[in-house]
C-alpha cells in the first residue's frame, strides 16, 4: 500500500481550497493501491487556510502565526494511518511544508527554494518509508 497526498488525488485540501491532481496518483487510488490523506487537515487546520512555510525549524503562517504544533499533530495522525495500512512508500506533494521532500520554500513567501523536507515527509522517513514526489513520475 502507498500513502499519497490528498491534493494529488484531486481532493480540494490545499491551503487555497484547491487540489493539485496527478493522473498517476489518481489511478493508484482508483486501483486500491494507494490511500490519500492530508496531514494539515488531520492537524485541525481549516481549508482554505493561510499559506505556511518552515522558518528555522518552525512552521509559520503568512500572518506570522506559529502553527508548528498543528503540523506536528497532523503528521503524527497521518503516520498512524500509514502504519495501519502497512504503507512502505509515500508519494507526497512537492515543496509543501508538510509533504515536500528534498526541496521546500525558504520561509520568505517569495517562492525561493532551499534543501529540506516537510513535517510529514520527515516523519515518513523516520519511519523507514520511501518518500517520493509526484514529480518523480
Ligand atoms: Fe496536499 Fe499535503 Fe498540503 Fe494536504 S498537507 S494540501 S496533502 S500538500
Amino acid at each position: 500500500m502507498i500513502i499519497v497526498s490528498g491534493c494529488l488525488a484531486d481532493i480540494k485540501c490545499r491551503f487555497d481550497g484547491k487540489a493539485k491532481p496527478c493522473e498517476e496518483v489518481i489511478r493508484l487510488v482508483a486501483e486500491g493501491k494507494a490511500v490519500p490523506l492530508c496531514p494539515e487537515q488531520l492537524g485541525g487546520l481549516p481549508t482554505p487556510r493561510l499559506p505556511a512555510e518552515i522558518v528555522a525549524g518552525k512552521v509559520i503562517q503568512s500572518d506570522g502565526l506559529d502553527v508548528s504544533e498543528r503540523f506536528q499533530r497532523g503528521a503524527e495522525e497521518a503516520i498512524k494511518i500509514a502504519r495501519m495500512v502497512g504503507a512502505r512508500t509515500a508519494i507526497l506533494k512537492a515543496r509543501s511544508p508538510s509533504c515536500g521532500s528534498g526541496k521546500i520554500y525558504d520561509g520568505s513567501f517569495s517562492k525561493v527554494l532551499i534543501d529540506g523536507n516537510g513535517v510529514f515527509a520527515t516523519i515518513c522517513r523516520q519511519n523507514g518509508m520511501d518518500v517520493k514526489t509526484e514529480e518523480d513520475y
